[in-house]
């Protein structure tokens, strides 16, 4: 007899955990608050930039449908503000460089890829309940279901995990987030031949990243500008209007990114829906959730690690979570998901995540004189930017050359021969 399943949540780690299961014959039942209708003409959710290995584990399981279409992002550039030069003229930058990616990345607008999806685990059968499930709901089906996972993102349900302090250093939200999806943007004229994600960090303010998308009208560009709490930058909050959203949008980019500010000029909206404002407190928590009756489920992705999006990581971690927990999940075979298991499945996924999370809460912090030369001297050692680069794929690789100055010393070192 199959096994059965209950996945409550879907976005890239439910969906993706739903339909590898489902290849896999077992009976799966997923449990959304939103039909794939509602997803797709909704609110944009994320920037959502997948580098190569999360883009790889979609394609094992042959969930790369919009591959042909997205763009391919082959760089990703690093610009500096000069600090202090925005007031009165215009910000000049003091560092400005693009590295190769060894694999390209892709970002599909989790509107198009969500609905898909959805689509599809229906059509092959797959049990679709559409319900925004409580606690008491989790606690009931608990008992009829071999295993549940809880896989629904940052919403209520995380009450049911506990916070794990010594994983969290932050309690509040580190940056007040404002996206827009246009139409229009021009190339970056450094490389017109290629696509790259811009991160342009403005000191003591914030941050403004540019990527390419494929959204639910083609191609398109993401503005996102991550805000110093309490700064300039964090200006959205009071935003209804999406127009308004994108004149704000630009305004700051003509005053704090002007070189971005430059190719924007042209831009409009994709549609009334492409605007998102917020902001969360980074947080890992406890991946076994208690409910009432003392049943247990397991957290999956961003229920368990959530990090601010400023290194573009929650969807790259949610897939390899759900890549994780899917082998995990086979190879228990006919073994109970008891409590032991669901630690152990976590700790598998932390192995990766646990270097996401170190990288991701340094990145929000103002980085020390090491790191500033280590993004300074990539601007004239290309094999320094080609594997900054390259370390949006794999975070671990930042333990050997970015957190210890000692470290960045020898590497810089090797590069130049002294
Ligand atoms: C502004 C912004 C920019 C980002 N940029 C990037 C980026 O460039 N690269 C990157 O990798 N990541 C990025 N992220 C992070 C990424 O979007 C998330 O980490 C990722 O989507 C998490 O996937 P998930 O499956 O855990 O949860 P989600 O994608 O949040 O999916 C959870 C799903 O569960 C549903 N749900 C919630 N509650 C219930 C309930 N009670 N019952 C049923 N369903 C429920 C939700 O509606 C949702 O559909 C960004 C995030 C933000 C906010």
């Amino acid at each position: 007899m199959s096994r059965k399943i209950l996945v409550v949540g879907a976005g890239q780690s439910g969906l993706q955990l739903a339909l590898g299961l489902q290849t896999q014959g077992y009976e799966v039942t997923l449990m959304s608050n939103r039909t794939a209708d509602e997803i797709r003409s909704g609110r944009v959710m994320s920037t959502q930039c997948m580098f190569h290995t999360a883009l790889q584990h979609e394609r094992d399981l042959q969930l790369n449908f919009w591959e042909s279409q997205a763009p391919r992002i082959e760089g990703l550039g690093v610009s500096v503000a000069a600090p202090g030069s925005h007031a009165p003229g215009p910000t000049q930058r003091a560092i400005d460089w693009v590295g190769r990616l060894d694999g390209f990345a892709q970002s599909v607008d989790q509107r198009v890829k969500m609905a898909g999806w959805m689509e599809t685990f229906a059509q092959r059968g797959g049990q679709l309940v559409i319900h925004g499930a409580a606690v008491s709901d989790l606690d009931y089906f608990s008992r009829t279901y071999d295993l549940v996972l809880v896989s629904a993102g940052k919403g209520e349900l995380v009450s049911m995990f506990g916070r794990d302090a010594q994983r969290s250093p932050y309690t509040e939200p580190q940056r007040a987030l404002a996206v827009a999806y246009v139409h229009g943007m021009g190339v970056r004229p450094e490389h017109p031949d290629f696509d790259a994600v811009r991160c342009n960090l403005v000191p003591g303010v914030g941050e403004l990243f540019v990527m390419p998308t494929l959204t639910t009208s083609g191609r398109a560009d993401i503005l996102f500008w991550e805000g110093i709490p309490g700064g300039p930058l964090d200006a959205f909050k009071g935003v209804k209007d999406p127009s308004e959203h994108l004149a704000l949008t630009l305004e700051l980019m003509e005053k704090f990114t002007p070189w971005e500010y430059a190719r924007a000029t042209k831009v409009e909206l994709t549609d009334a829906n492409g605007t998102l404002a917020g902001r969360y407190a980074p947080t890992v928590r406890n991946p076994i959730g208690r409910l009432p009756s003392g049943g247990a489920v397991l957290g999956v992705a961003d229920v368990v690690v959530a990090n601010d999006p400023i290194t573009g990581q929650g969807s790259n971690s949610a897939s390899k979570c759900a890549a994780a927990y899917l082998a995990a999940i086979v190879e228990r075979g006919d073994k109970p998901f008891d409590e032991e298991w669901m630690q152990s499945a976590f700790d598998r996924y932390w192995d990766t995540a646990q270097h996401v999370t170190k990288w991701t809460n340094t990145m929000l912090q103002a980085p020390p004189e090491h790191v500033l030369n280590l993004i300074g001297a990539a601007g004239q050692l290309q094999p320094a930017a080609d594997r900054f680069a390259n370390g949006f794929n794999d975070p671990s690789d930042f333990e050997n050359f970015f957190y210890e100055p000692e470290k960045t010393a020898a590497y810089l070192g090797s590069l130049t021969g002294q």
